[in-house]
């Protein structure tokens, strides 16, 4: 988690909502990447998703069952998705979101038996620092920074449509 924090704080800096993620493979993290929507102008650009693909790249091979997923923020249903196309063995995420979480807040995508597969998951790692990360972003936000998106001005740390 502390990886894939420095991920989410990079993304910050470039401006981008900051969340970070990383997949690990026998405790070694093979992919670790930030939140590039606002970048590349990709709205599927979210850190999860970079990751998996990296990581499948990196280890040749689209299926990652050893594989544990680590994000700052909960997984939105896209990113949800991703992890069981994948077919990940773990999600570890930090901070819950209401708004958009597809990995027990809203939704449980990693734990539907109706899936043909599904990923055990750990909350709530990290939550507080990753918690306290966007809802600096959006406060400096507020404070003139513009850009960003942060949908209908929600409250830090409960953004949607803004998850990483
Ligand atoms: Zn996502």
């Amino acid at each position: 988690m502390v990886e894939a924090l420095a991920e989410a704080r990079a993304a910050a800096e470039a401006g981008e909502v900051p969340v970070g993620a990383v997949v690990v493979v026998d405790g070694v993290v093979v992919a670790r990447r930030g939140n590039e929507r606002e970048r590349t102008g990709d709205p599927t650009a979210h850190a999860e998703v970079l990751a998996l693909r990296d990581a499948a790249a990196a280890l040749g091979d689209r299926r990652l069952r050893d594989a544990t997923l680590v994000v700052t923020l909960e997984p939105c249903p896209m990113c949800a998705g991703a992890a069981w196309a994948a077919q990940v063995g773990r999600i570890v995420f930090g901070a819950a979101d209401p708004r958009a979480g597809a990995t027990g807040s809203l939704y449980n995508v990693a734990a539907d038996v109706r899936l043909n597969h599904t990923s055990e998951v750990t909350a709530g790692v990290g939550a507080e620092e990753a918690a306290a990360l966007l809802t600096a972003f959006f406060a400096s936000r507020r404070d003139g920074g513009g850009g960003a998106s942060s949908p209908g001005g929600e409250p830090a740390g409960r953004h949607p449509g803004a998850t990483g």
